[in-house]
């Protein structure tokens, strides 16, 4: 299962640089990660300063 980010998501993108296999992408509101990208590491969500990253 990949790793999705939730609403609370406030584009400071924090993620976006740690995440090893590129899968977060830039969004109009929110950042995305893609899930067929997704390694299912768990480092974005141990990185955001806003809790907004779940396993999905
Ligand atoms: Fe990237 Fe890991 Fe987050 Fe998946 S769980 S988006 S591979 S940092």
């Amino acid at each position: 299962m990949a790793y999705v980010i939730t609403d609370d998501c406030v584009c400071c993108g924090t993620c976006i640089d740690e995440c090893p296999v590129g899968a977060i992408s830039e969004g109009a509101d929110k950042y995305s990660i893609n899930a067929d990208d997704c390694a299912d590491c768990g480092t974005c969500a141990d990185s955001c300063p806003n809790d907004a990253i779940k396993e999905g």
